[in-house]
């Protein structure tokens, strides 16, 4: 401790108003399951898994296991012109969950490297078809990428762009997030497939010979939980089709489980070129991402440079030991308790306890897929986004743990969670929103 006596100076917290915060903190030591325990000795029920990442609850002894063994046996080995089993092993694994065709697998260390990684992968197919031309990186308003420049700058959250958006050539089809048409719809909401049409207005306008890739996550988590309208998806995967786009999915978010299904993609049938992992893949217990590439694009650039390194792409710790040994003690377990399916059983169930809420104080729509729930609050006038923050900062003090985002309440548990205990996150919210400004 130098300087400032709290102790917490030091740390510069990200994505954090670090002035705010250490004024009040809140810390977490421990976690176990569904549980997180706070610096000052209350158990606090995780209705986010953590950062939508801990899928199967906390502190999972067989992941905690295979990391030690894997930490006591090969703690590191270089994965550049070397490799080990585990890496190679897991991406055998992950290539047999996802989409058909989609079984090459690219190792990262976050959401932010896979999506910069995919977006590389992405301009490095069309160099290698030919279509060098293809250099154009399309996004979405409202879509959250992580915090890579590329991602920054196919992202669609203002303020980060505002900063940091420096790639050239990025364009963005508008969000659907409609609330005037299709508030507390259920499941998908019916109105702005058309919106996918977007895509062919940036098309017309720049020419298909410009654009590489488009990206979208399938449900938008981060911006508050935005679900793909009826055939939207579809509608974009055809548009991709007719001009020679790769189109990406970034299932950051709705991989491993959390919309009732190994990815979104395969929950809702439509099935991207690429694929971008990370947080469940090693249900948190330690960073890493990937991205999952069909076969025939991965083939087309190793065709492309015989003999030499096909990508020029890469990172020290692409498949680092401790990561594979989490990555697949973690399917093991996804796998052993039917946790995909389970979220997939369990979501009528939540869809009508969230909807529940409906007609309380301040609640304007409620969105729900799989385990994940939406509750838009209505914007205070004098302060957009604090009621929100109030409701996080409430909920934290009564013992659960939700997410705000702008005025958005976000719920992801994991995936183990049950009936009572989403009983209990829904009725502690109802409770607390008769007590918020
Ligand atoms: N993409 C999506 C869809 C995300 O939700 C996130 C993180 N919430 C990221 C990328 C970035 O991941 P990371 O924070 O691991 O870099």
């Amino acid at each position: 401790m130098q300087g400032d006596n709290d102790g917490l100076a030091s740390f510069w917290m990200p994505f954090t108003a670090n002035r705010a915060y250490k004024a009040h903190p809140r810390q977490i030591v421990s976690a176990s399951g569904m549980h997180y325990q706070s610096g000052d000795g209350r158990t606090i029920l995780d209705g986010t898994a953590g950062l939508w990442c801990s899928n199967a609850g906390h502190c999972r002894t067989e992941i905690a296991a295979a990391m030690a063994r894997a930490a006591a046996t090969l703690d590191f080995a270089p994965t550049f012109q070397l490799g080990h089993p585990a890496a190679f092993e897991l991406a055998q694994r992950l290539a047999a969950l996802m989409p058909p065709g989609l079984d090459r697998i690219f190792f990262t260390n976050s959401g932010s490297e896979s999506v910069d990684t995919a977006l590389k992968i992405a301009l490095a197919v069309q160099r290698a078809r030919g279509q060098g031309t293809r250099t154009r990186l399309i996004g979405r308003e409202r879509g959250y990428h992580g915090v890579g420049f590329g991602g920054i700058s196919v992202g669609g959250i203002v303020g980060n762009r505002r900063a940091f958006a420096l790639l050239p050539g990025a364009d963005h089809l508008r969000h659907t997030h409609d609330p005037a048409r299709n508030a507390f719809s259920r499941g998908f909401p019916p109105h702005g497939a058309e919106l996918a049409d977007d895509l062919q207005r940036l098309v017309d306008l720049h020419g298909a010979e410009t654009i590489a890739a488009v990206i979208v996550e399938p449900m938008a988590g981060s911006t508050g939980v935005l679900l793909p309208p009826v055939g939207y998806l579809e509608r974009l995967r055809a548009i991709c089709d007719r001009n020679g786009i790769l189109l990406i999915f970034d299932e950051v978010i709705t991989a491993f489980g959390r919309v009732g299904a190994a990815t979104a993609a395969q929950a809702w049938g439509v099935t991207p070129d690429i694929l971008t992992m990370a947080k469940g893949l090693t249900n948190a217990a330690v960073p890493m991402g990937a991205v999952a590439v069909k076969r025939e694009l991965h083939d087309a650039v190793i065709e492309s440079a015989p003999g030499g390194i096909e990508l020029a792409h890469g990172y020290t710790y692409s498949g680092h030991p401790l990561a594979c040994a989490a990555g697949l003690a973690a399917l093991d377990l996804y796998a052993r308790e039917g946790l995909f399916e389970r979220a997939a059983e369990l979501a009528p169930y939540w869809e009508a306890a969230a909807h529940g809420l409906r007609g309380r104080r301040h609640i304007v729509d409620i969105r729900t897929i799989g385990l994940v729930a939406g509750m838009e609050l209505e914007p205070r006038p004098d302060a957009p986004t604090a009621r929100a923050m109030e409701l996080f900062h409430r909920a934290f003090d009564a013992g659960l743990l939700v997410r705000a985002t702008g005025d958005i309440i976000a719920l992801s548990p994991p995936l183990i969670v049950e009936k009572a205990q989403i009983d209990q996150m829904f009725g502690m919210l109802g409770e607390l929103l008769d007590t918020i400004a």
